[in-house]
């Protein structure tokens, strides 16, 4: 199959869709693999890296388009990506379509068969090619959380960890899934004061057996989230209803009532948000502040360490490509149950039920 890797074009994104190392890989499968000039120079994989394990390059997205059958992406394809979607190209990457009508429309509008990394299944249930970003975020969002309750950055001026004599910061987790469970592995790590909020008890069960009594596990009601949520002095948003728009958990009016300086870090952002008054930021300006507030909403998080992150994603994506390369999309996913609900759109029908519903499609 002829596999294009287009250079990533969301605002401050440096992962790319395959490694040298992947590349290789497919090139082993008998396949032919072209990669946008500077595609990998986030990782620090240079055109001449790509050109070693023998991909070609070219200088343009529309030449790479215009070459390949199946595009391997890590952000949902934008504006100008979509308009070069032919039926004939098989999308393998992040969609997150559930609070996207505009790339929906234009990509049943494409008749391309689009595959959706976040919701191809597990052996062992989970999400396999959301969990290593989810992984990075969920780390991250602790660090992000720390700087921004720093007085500077509009916070309250607690360290997170405290020194001795002086109690440490209440991190508190909405969600204890991937996510959920790496933000925790930080907190802990930095000495916070950490409770997580699931309504999950299985979830609640196996954070108890890895982190012990260092950790507080909490089952989410209005209640205990309201009361957990008004103490806390960072609360990071991991909830999932898998391809739905998230929950909205912390309403605008329990803002007014957290304590000032306080900070929010939604990490559900890309499927809407967790918190009523987020909106998506970026990298180049990751915070705004509401009622004293601090919110931290950055929609691509694992594009801050896009080596980790890169190498950690194809480590999860490489077998399935390399099933659609060797088998085409329709054999590769109706031989595999777990990969068929990764189909998210094909031949000009939503193929997602999570989707179709939350967008008003037949399905
Ligand atoms: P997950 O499925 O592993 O975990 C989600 C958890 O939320 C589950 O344990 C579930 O029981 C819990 N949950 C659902 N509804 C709840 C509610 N009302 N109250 C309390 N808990 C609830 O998902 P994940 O991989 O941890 O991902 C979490 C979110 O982070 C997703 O929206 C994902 O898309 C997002 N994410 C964002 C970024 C980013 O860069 N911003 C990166 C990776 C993942």
């Amino acid at each position: 199959m002829r596999i294009g890797v287009p250079k990533e074009i969301k605002n401050h994104e440096y992962r790319v869709g395959l490694t040298p190392d992947s590349v290789r890989e497919m090139i082993a499968h008998g396949h032919d693999v072209w990669v946008e000039t500077l595609a990998g120079s986030g990782i620090g994989a240079d055109d001449a890296a790509y050109e070693a394990v023998g991909a070609k390059v070219l200088a343009t997205a529309a030449e790479i388009f215009d070459v390949a059958e199946m595009i391997v992406k890590v952000k949902e394809p934008q504006a100008v990506e979509r308009a070069m979607l032919r039926p004939d190209h098989i999308l393998f990457t992040y969609l997150h379509l559930a609070p996207d009508a505009a790339q929906t429309a234009d990509l049943v509008k494409s008749g391309a068969t689009c595959i959706a990394y976040e919701t191809v299944l597990g052996k062992r249930g989970g999400l396999p090619l959301l969990a290593p970003m989810s992984q990075v975020a969920g780390r991250l969002s602790v660090i992000a959380g720390a700087k921004a309750l720093e007085k500077e950055a509009g916070g309250s001026g607690v360290l997170i960890g405290g020194v001795p004599g002086v109690a440490p910061g209440k991190v508190v987790v909405l969600g204890g899934g991937v996510v959920g469970a790496h933000a925790i592995t930080m907190a802990l790590g930095l000495g916070a004061d950490v409770t997580v909020l699931d309504r999950n008890v299985d979830v609640m069960a196996d954070l108890s057996r890895t982190f012990g009594s260092s950790l507080k596990t909490v089952y989410s009601t209005k209640a205990s989230l309201e009361q957990h949520v008004l103490e806390a002095d960072i609360v990071i948003g991991a909830v999932l209803v898998a391809g739905a728009a998230a929950p909205k958990l912390v309403t605008a009016d329990m803002l007014k009532r957290m304590k000032p300086g306080s900070v929010l870090v939604d990490v559900a952002i890309d499927q809407g948000g967790c918190f009523e008054t987020s909106k998506a930021t970026t990298h180049s300006d990751p915070t705004y502040i509401v009622d004293e507030i601090v919110h931290y909403c950055v929609a691509n998080m694992p594009g801050a360490v896009p080596r980790t992150s890169t190498y950690a994603l194809n480590n999860a994506t490489l077998p399935f490509a390399l099933a659609l390369a060797d088998k085409g999309a329709e054999k590769a996913l109706l031989e595999d149950p777990l990969f068929l609900p990764g189909l998210n759109v094909h031949k000009g029908q939503i193929t997602c039920e999570a989707v179709a519903v939350a967008l008003g499609y037949d399905y």
